[in-house]
Formats: structure tokens, C-alpha cells, sequence
């Protein structure tokens, strides 16, 4: 029987243009990380004195006074939100959803963002209760003040490309504030590349997941405060059972953190540039589809191609070609969140070169195919809103599911 999980159970290739995407595996992990964890798969290990070691790694790297492993981001966000509710009391932690005290955790309204599931939710999973700061497209200081007068056991802060992005308090001012209300700041940064500004700004923990940039496996890095940290990873004798990081998830992350210290990073943006600039050229002069070099949009080291589809002159929506590209075998998964737009990015960090020109090669056939079928713009907006639902509830695990 073969061991690739493609053949074995009939699984779709997918080739990735998305970044690093959770749905589809998130990253390819390094070949010195999976020596390790294949390494640890096969022994036992004390995982207090692993969990420990983590720590000793994380701080290092990012400057913080501790850190543990979490399974997750998301969990890591559930785990640092539970340890402002209980300390290191054993008692609170086993009593968790049930809170003593006070529960509330603030969220600016602009970072109150879905990742997949519902930010708040991860909060709320501790037993917390989210309160949100400012509105749907500012915050200000007087909302952030107003509601830490109302008292708050912790205060979230999230740096991602998910959030509004103009008029929101910058980091330093909201840590700050909440600092002078002996308020602790935990600082989701789940997909960013900066390792320790937020530590340097005092905030009390910060998440980075391991299974992003840093290609390592399902895992999240915390770091932060010594107390926090230890109340933090404690949980694991109360709901953090429930998202436990086996002893690969912390090897994992460790390895992967050790490894991005010493990558070599301006090669890496050399080539991700080289296939940029690849794409400018393949993509050029097609009727209808305008090719721009884009900067990330929270300052991430990452260029990518904008794709922007004038409906009218190309014959298709950028979200059909989206579509069209995802049904190939390979598939091929481009970023999507701004279609709506007429937008598609592709993400240079997770190819090889050969995907890179199978890309270029396809969207070129695809937008062909559009042109002399004359079937597309045939989809609105509108159209894909209201299908959504049901090609989501349409998973099936069942013995004949497909293929
Ligand atoms: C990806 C992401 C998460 C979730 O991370 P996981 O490690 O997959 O749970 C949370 N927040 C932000 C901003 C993210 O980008």
C-alpha cells in the first residue's frame, strides 16, 4: 500500500497562490523540522520540561521573559484570555467557564474579525465576555479609555490583514492606555512576520502561529509576561485539555522558530521577488486583466500580483476565474478576499517554480477560455453570496461521500 495520502485516499493536488492558508495546510513544513518531529514521534519526553524548554526558546527569539507552545493560534488566544481570568490559581482554572471576578475583555470593533471562526468566540470559549471598542471603522482613545473605566481583566489587540485598517489606535498608543490601567494586552499576530515589537511596547503576551511563515506544524508561539506564561500554560489541566499541543506540535514550533533565526531571509525575498517578477511578465497584455506589484498590507517582507479584471473587456468576474482556477486538477488556490473588488493576489511565498509558471500558464488558458466561450460574467456577486452557505454545508463525511 503506498504511503501518499494523494493516491491512497484520492485527494485533490492543490497547488498554493494563497499564502499560507489553514483550509487548504497552511505552509510547507521544512525538511529540518520534520527531522525533529519525526525524531520525537517515536520516544517519550517530559512534556512540563519540553514545554519548558520551549520557553527558553521563545524568549530568546523574541525578547520576551517566557513562552509556551499552544496547538493553535486561536487556542492561544482562548489560553492567554483564560490566564487573565484566573492567574495561576488551580482552583479558577478548573472552574473555567466559570469565571470569579471580573470577565471583561476588550476588542477594538474593527478587529473583531473571522479567521475562519469568529474572533470573539475564541475569547468567549474562556468564559470571558468581549467587549467591543470604538465602532465598525474607527477607534479612538476616548472609546478605549471609556471602556477600560468599566474595568477589563485583559485587553485584546490583533495585527492582521483581516482588520480595518485606517482609523484604528496604533499599537503603542493602545498598549500604553491600557497599561496605565494595569490592563494586560494580548497581541494577536497570528500571520505576521515581526517577532518582537509588540513585547518591546510592553504588551503581556503576544501569538504568532507556527504553521504560517515560520512553515513549521499546527502549532501557536507565546510569549510574554513570566506570570502570564505560567498561567497560560497551566490551562492544560483545564479547557486547555481540550486543544492540547502534543509533544510533534511543540518539537514543531521549536524547531521551526530555531530554524527561522538563522534562515537566510534576503535570499528567500530574492526569489519570492524573481517570481513576482515572473508573473508581471507571463501576465502582461492580456484584454481586460490589469498586473500591479503590491506590498503587503501590514508591512509583511512580501510583494504580490494584483490581478485586477475589468469584467466588461476580460468577459468574466474576478471571482469566476477564482472559481475556475480552484476546479483544475491541480487546483489552484489564488487569494481571494477582495473579489468583490475584481481583485485576485497571487502570494509568491509557497511555490515552487515550476507551480509558479503552471499558474501563469493556467490563468492565461482560463481567461482564453472565457473569451472565445463567451460563458462568463454569467455569475454575480450577489450569486456567490447566497450560494455560499450551502457549499459549505455541503461537507459530507459519509461512506460514499466523493469521490
Ligand atoms: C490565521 C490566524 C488566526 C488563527 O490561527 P491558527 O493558528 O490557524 O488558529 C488567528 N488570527 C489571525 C490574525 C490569523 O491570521
Amino acid at each position: 500500500m503506498t504511503d501518499d495520502p494523494f493516491t491512497r485516499w484520492q485527494l485533490t493536488p492543490v497547488i498554493n497562490v494563497s499564502g499560507t492558508m489553514t483550509r487548504i495546510g497552511a505552509s510547507r513544513v521544512r525538511p529540518d523540522v520534520r527531522a525533529c518531529v519525526d525524531r520525537i514521534l517515536t520516544s517519550f519526553v517530559d512534556m512540563d520540561e519540553l514545554q519548558s524548554r520551549a520557553g527558553a526558546v521563545i524568549a530568546r527569539v523574541t525578547g520576551a521573559e517566557a513562552g509556551c507552545i499552544a496547538s493553535c493560534s486561536a487556542a492561544a488566544m482562548t489560553q492567554t484570555v483564560a490566564a487573565c481570568l484566573t492567574g495561576a490559581d488551580l482552583a479558577r482554572i478548573e472552574a473555567l467557564p466559570c469565571v470569579a471576578g471580573e470577565r471583561r475583555v476588550l476588542l477594538p470593533m474593527g478587529h473583531m474579525v473571522n479567521y475562519g471562526a469568529p474572533i470573539d468566540q475564541a475569547i468567549r470559549l474562556a468564559g470571558a465576555e468581549v467587549v467591543p471598542v470604538g465602532t465598525a471603522a474607527a477607534c479612538e482613545t476616548w472609546h478605549l479609555a471609556d471602556a477600560l473605566a468599566g474595568g477589563a481583566a485583559a485587553a485584546m489587540y490583533v495585527v492582521s490583514h483581516h482588520t480595518v485598517r485606517e482609523n484604528e489606535l496604533p499599537m503603542d498608543v493602545f498598549i500604553d492606555l491600557c497599561r496605565d490601567h494595569r490592563v494586560p494586552v494580548i497581541v494577536d499576530m497570528a500571520a505576521e512576520y515581526d517577532l518582537t515589537r509588540p513585547i518591546e511596547l510592553g504588551a503581556a503576551a503576544v501569538i504568532h502561529s507556527g504553521h504560517k511563515f515560520l512553515s513549521g506544524v499546527t502549532s501557536a508561539i507565546v510569549a510574554g509576561s513570566s506570570d502570564l506564561i505560567r498561567a497560560t500554560y497551566l490551562q492544560h489541566r483545564g479547557i486547555g485539555r481540550t486543544m492540547k499541543a502534543g509533544k510533534e506540535s511543540v518539537v514543531g514550533a521549536m524547531a521551526a522558530l530555531e530554524l527561522w533565526e538563522k534562515r537566510d531571509h534576503e535570499a528567500a525575498r530574492k526569489t519570492e521577488e524573481a517570481r513576482v517578477a515572473f508573473w508581471m511578465r507571463e501576465l502582461a497584455d492580456m484584454p481586460g486583466v490589469r498586473i500591479a506589484s503590491h506590498a503587503d498590507w501590514t508591512g509583511n517582507p512580501i510583494t504580490r500580483v494584483r490581478i485586477t479584471i475589468a469584467p466588461r473587456t476580460a468577459g468574466f468576474h474576478a471571482w469566476e476565474l477564482a472559481a475556475r482556477l480552484a476546479g483544475r486538477t491541480p487546483s489552484i488556490v489564488v487569494r481571494d478576499d477582495l473579489v468583490e473588488r475584481q481583485e485576485l493576489y497571487l502570494d509568491p511565498c509557497n511555490l515552487t517554480d515550476t507551480e509558479a509558471a503552471l499558474v501563469a500558464a493556467a490563468i492565461r488558458e482560463e481567461a482564453d477560455r472565457f473569451r472565445t466561450r463567451g460563458d462568463g460574467c454569467r455569475q454575480g456577486w450577489s450569486d456567490v453570496k447566497r450560494s455560499r452557505e450551502a457549499a459549505i454545508l455541503g461537507w459530507s463525511g459519509n461512506r460514499d461521500a466523493d469521490p
